[in-house]
């Protein structure tokens, strides 16, 4: 055996460099993985990152460089300026729908073959946790790649893309702009996404925080709320700035895309990576 070949035993992520170290990627954390019957997931932005999609403010660059949030993500503002707002998220969807899942992404919806039951809970709104084949996604903050009615908020069927700076398509139904399926700044979570998810805390055994800085609510309480039932939490994040630590609180510091796959593979050994 060469050092550091056994598994769960500090081991760095092959052909990495040794980028990320398996922290506290102890036996019981994945004897708990192993034997667990419900396990959470909860990503966000450094998992869309690892497949080159930047977070809302990072992608405020170029031609939207003077742009601020509330310009482009806001009720308010697509009432002031439709054909705008439609333009930012249209170049965003195109960028989600070109993107590609990374490692992490497909590691994931194989958990739902490894574990009875994956909950997994999503902050990002790129969709690429549905296209790697996770079948019981959550989605906080909606979907980029469709559009809704803005009056009645039920899903717009057929519709066509306006020219660059044309007023965005209309309802079928009522004529009403159809505006991205997101939730925005000012708007409330969709309520029974929040409830699943509190569930979902409340009853797994595992939570696995992944590509989130766990600052920002509800992300800041789901894991916590989790451990306090009894739960082992995972935080998978490429820096530790700001996470909690405690009892059953595991700290595995890399990308999502090395970290998820190699935990996987480590606690299930018939776990075979996918391409
Ligand atoms: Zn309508």
């Amino acid at each position: 055996m060469t050092p550091g070949s056994e598994p769960g035993r500090g081991r760095a992520a092959s052909g990495s460099g040794a980028r990320y170290l398996w922290g506290t990627m102890n036996d019981d954390l994945l004897e708990s993985l192993r034997r667990a019957r419900h396990v959470a997931v909860l990503t966000g932005a450094g998992v869309s990152a690892e497949s080159g999609l930047p977070t809302f403010r990072d992608a405020l660059t170029g031609l939207w460089a003077n742009h601020r949030p509330e310009d482009l993500a806001t009720p308010e503002a697509f009432e002031r300026n439709p054909a705008m707002v439609w333009d930012w998220y249209r170049m965003r969807r195109e960028a989600a729908l070109r993107a590609e899942p990374n490692p992490a992404h497909l590691a994931l919806a194989r958990l739902e073959e490894l574990v009875p039951r994956v909950t997994l809970v999503t902050q990002n709104v790129d969709g690429l946790h549905r296209r790697a084949g996770s079948r019981t996604v959550i989605e906080l903050h909606g979907d980029i790649t469709r559009v809704r009615c803005s009056h009645e908020n039920v899903a717009a069927g057929e519709w066509t893309e306006p020219p660059p700076g044309g007023e965005p398509p209309t309802c079928t139904g009522c004529g009403s702009y159809l505006r991205p399926d997101v939730v925005w700044f000012g708007e409330a979570l969709p309520e029974k996404a929040l409830h699943r998810a509190w569930a979902a805390a409340y009853d797994c055994e595992v939570f696995l925080a992944v590509g989130t800085s766990n600052l920002v609510e509800p992300a800041a309480t789901l894991p916590w709320l989790a451990a306090a039932q009894g739960a082992i939490v995972v935080v998978v994040n490429t820096t530790m700035e700001g996470q909690r630590s405690g009892t059953g609180v595991h700290h595995l510091t890399g990308t999502a895309g090395e970290v998820i796959p190699g935990l996987l593979e480590a606690a299930f050994p018939h776990y075979i990576p996918r391409p």
